[in-house]
C-alpha cells in the first residue's frame, strides 16, 4: 500500500515535472519571440525611410514564423493595390518572378474578398485552394493573412505564404502576425505622412531654383542658413562659400564684388540692424548687375524667427531709366546747343549788317548746327525704326569695295591728323547688302574711330574673306582712347556713352553703335570690337557672302 501510494505520488510529481518543463519551453519560446520581436522593432527605428523599414518588418516577420514569402498590401477604397511590399521575388524577369507574382496576386484577391467582404479578422488557409488557377502556377502550401486599417480609411493586410517545415500556421503565428500587422499599419501612416513631406520639400525645392529673384534665410545669428541658384548666381558666389557664415562678415570682406565699397557696407549695415528694409546695390565683373535687396522678417514660431533677404535683378528696370534719362538730356542738350548757335547767329543777321566774310561764316555756323540737329533727329528716327522693326532694306549683292572706298572718301576732309588707308583685295567675293545703310555703318565706325582718337593717327580699314564661314568681315582700327572691357558690353545700346575725362569734349549721342547693331543684324550680319584702354579700337562688321546665303537658301529648301 505504501508502495502504491509512494508510486503514485512519484506519478503526480513526474506529471507536476513534465508540465514544468512543457511550460519552461514555451516560456523560452515566447521570450524568444518576444525578443525577435523586440530586435525587429529595434531595426525598424534604424532603418532609412518607413518604405525600408516595412521591408525590414516583412523580412522579420517571415523569419519569426519561418514562412518562405510575405509581405504588406493596402488597397485603395476601390479595391485597387495602393502600396504592396514583398519579400524577394527571385531574379527580377525571371520565371520565378513572374510565377511568385502570380502566386501573390491570387493570394491577395483571396486576402482581399476575405477580409473586407467577408469581415474576417484573419485569413488562414493551411491546404492550398490557389491549386485551380489557369496558368500552370501552383498556389502556396499555406497562407496566412491578418488586416489593419490605416488612419486614411484604407484597409491592408499583412501577409506571410509557404510555412516552412510543416506548411501549416498555428495560432500562435496569427498572434505574432497581429502585432506585425499593426506596426505595419503605424509604418504606412508614417510611410504616407513622410511622402507628403518629402513632396513638400521637393515642391518647395523646385519652387526655390525655378525663382528668378535671389533668395537668402539668415538664421538668429546672420548666417546663411540657406541661398537659392538665383541668389549664388546673382552675388557670383557659390553655396559652399556663404552657407553657414555670416552674410554680414562675407559682404564686408567682398568689397570687390560690388561696384562701390559702400555697397556691401550699406547692405551689411542693413542686415546688422533691422529685420526689414531695402537698399540697392550693383555688382561689378562682365555681367554688371543692378540689384534691389530687401530684408524680410520670417516668423518661425513665438520665439524662433529668421530672416529672408530676397534679392531682385533690376538692371533691365535701371537701364530703361538711364536711357530715358540720357534721352532727356540728350534732347535738352545736344539739340539746344546748336539750336542756340542757330538762333544767335541768325539774331545777328537780323539785327546788324556785318562784312560779306563775316556774313558767309556766320551762314556756314548756322549750316553746320542745323546739320547736326538734322543729324541727331534722323539718328532718333532710325532708332524708332530699329524698335519697331520698321527699317526698309535693299538688300542686294554687293562689291564692298566700292562702298569702303566711298566712305574712306567721304571721311578723307574729316580730320587732318588722321590718315586713312583701305585695304581690301580685289577678290573679295560680294556680299548681301544695302548699299546706303553698309555705307551709314561704315561712316559711323570711321567717324567714332577717328572722334576717339583725338591725338591723331592711322584709321585703317580693311575687308577679308571668311570663307569657312562663308562672310566678308570688314574692320575699322583705330590708335585711339580705347574703351575698357568692363565698358565693352554695353555699347551698342541705345543711349550708351562712357563716362571718361579723355572724351569730356567729345559731342555725342550714344546712338551711333546702337543704329549700327541694328543695321549689321537687319543685313543677318554680326558686329563686335577689340580694344585696349589707351590703345585704340577695332571695330568688325561680318556680313554673308552672296555665294554662301544663296546655297543656304538651296540648303533650307
Ligand atoms: P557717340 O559717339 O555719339 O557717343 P556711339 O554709339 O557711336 O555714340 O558710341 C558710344 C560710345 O562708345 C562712345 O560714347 C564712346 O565712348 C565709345 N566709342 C565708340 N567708338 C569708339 C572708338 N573707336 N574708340 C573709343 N571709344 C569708342
Amino acid at each position: 500500500r505504501l508502495l502504491s501510494a509512494i508510486a503514485e505520488n512519484i506519478g503526480v510529481l513526474l506529471n507536476i515535472a513534465r508540465l514544468g518543463h512543457q511550460v519552461n519551453v514555451s516560456l523560452e519560446r515566447e521570450y524568444a519571440r518576444l525578443e525577435a520581436v523586440r530586435s525587429a522593432a529595434e531595426q525598424l527605428a534604424i532603418a532609412g525611410t518607413p518604405d525600408q523599414a516595412l521591408r525590414h518588418l516583412v523580412e522579420a516577420a517571415k523569419q519569426l514564423v519561418g514562412a518562405r514569402h510575405g509581405g504588406v498590401a493596402v488597397w485603395s477604397v476601390a479595391g485597387n493595390v495602393k502600396t504592396l511590399v514583398t519579400s524577394e521575388l527571385g531574379e527580377p524577369g525571371s520565371p520565378e518572378q513572374r510565377e511568385t507574382e502570380a502566386k501573390i496576386s491570387d493570394v491577395l484577391g483571396l486576402m482581399r474578398f476575405a477580409l473586407v467582404q467577408e469581415r474576417k479578422s484573419a485569413v488562414r488557409v493551411n491546404d492550398s485552394p490557389f491549386t485551380d488557377t489557369d496558368d500552370a502556377t501552383d498556389g502556396f502550401a499555406s497562407v496566412l493573412g491578418v488586416p489593419f486599417r490605416c488612419t486614411d480609411g484604407s484597409i491592408g493586410s499583412f501577409f506571410l505564404a509557404d510555412k516552412q517545415p510543416s506548411n501549416r500556421f498555428n495560432p500562435e503565428d496569427e498572434r505574432l502576425l497581429s502585432l506585425f500587422s499593426a506596426m505595419a499599419s503605424v509604418l504606412l501612416d508614417n510611410l504616407r505622412l513622410y511622402s507628403a513631406e518629402e513632396r513638400g520639400r521637393e515642391t518647395l525645392n523646385a519652387i526655390h531654383s525655378s525663382m528668378a529673384e535671389g533668395l537668402l534665410v539668415l538664421d538668429a545669428d546672420g548666417q546663411v542658413a540657406f541661398s537659392n541658384t538665383a541668389a549664388e548666381k546673382l552675388l557670383g558666389t557659390g553655396d559652399s562659400e556663404i552657407i553657414g557664415k555670416s552674410l554680414r562678415a562675407w559682404l564686408l570682406r567682398s568689397p570687390e564684388r560690388f561696384e562701390q565699397p559702400s555697397h556691401s557696407t550699406d547692405l551689411a549695415a542693413l542686415i546688422q540692424g533691422e529685420s526689414a528694409g531695402s537698399v540697392e546695390i550693383a555688382t561689378t565683373g562682365s555681367d554688371r548687375r543692378d540689384l534691389a535687396v530687401s530684408l524680410f522678417p520670417i516668423h518661425v514660431s513665438a520665439d524662433e524667427s529668421l530672416t529672408g533677404v530676397l534679392l531682385r535683378d533690376v538692371t533691365e528696370e535701371r537701364d530703361h531709366e538711364r536711357r530715358r534719362d540720357t534721352f532727356v538730356s540728350i534732347t535738352s542738350h545736344e539739340l539746344r546747343t546748336p539750336m542756340t548757335t542757330v538762333m544767335g547767329f541768325t539774331e545777328l543777321l537780323m539785327k546788324g549788317d556785318p562784312s560779306p566774310d563775316r556774313r558767309a561764316a556766320w551762314l556756314e555756323h548756322i549750316y553746320e548746327d542745323a546739320e547736326r540737329v538734322i543729324g541727331i533727329v534722323d539718328d532718333l528716327l532710325d532708332v524708332s525704326k530699329i524698335q519697331s522693326g520698321k527699317f526698309d532694306f535693299a538688300v542686294t549683292p554687293l562689291d564692298i569695295r566700292i562702298a569702303l572706298d566711298e566712305a574712306a572718301e567721304k571721311m578723307s576732309t574729316a580730320s587732318v591728323d588722321h590718315l586713312l588707308t583701305v585695304d581690301a583685295p580685289a577678290s573679295l567675293p560680294r556680299v548681301l547688302a544695302d548699299r546706303n545703310k553698309l555705307t551709314q555703318v561704315l561712316l559711323n565706325l570711321i567717324s567714332n574711330a577717328i572722334k576717339y582718337s583725338p591725338g591723331g593717327g592711322t584709321v585703317a580699314i580693311d575687308a577679308h574673306e571668311d570663307r569657312a564661314n562663308e562672310r566678308v568681315i570688314i574692320s575699322v582700327s583705330d590708335q585711339g582712347i580705347g574703351i575698357a572691357e568692363k565698358d565693352q558690353p554695353r555699347l551698342f545700346s541705345s543711349f550708351q556713352r562712357i563716362e571718361r575725362t579723355a572724351i569730356a569734349g567729345i559731342r555725342g549721342t550714344g546712338l551711333g553703335l546702337y543704329i549700327v547693331k541694328g543695321i549689321v543684324e537687319k543685313m543677318d550680319g554680326t558686329i563686335w570690337l577689340e580694344s585696349i584702354e589707351g590703345q585704340g579700337s577695332t571695330f568688325f562688321v561680318a556680313l554673308p557672302t552672296a555665294k554662301g546665303r544663296a546655297q543656304g537658301t538651296q540648303t533650307a529648301a
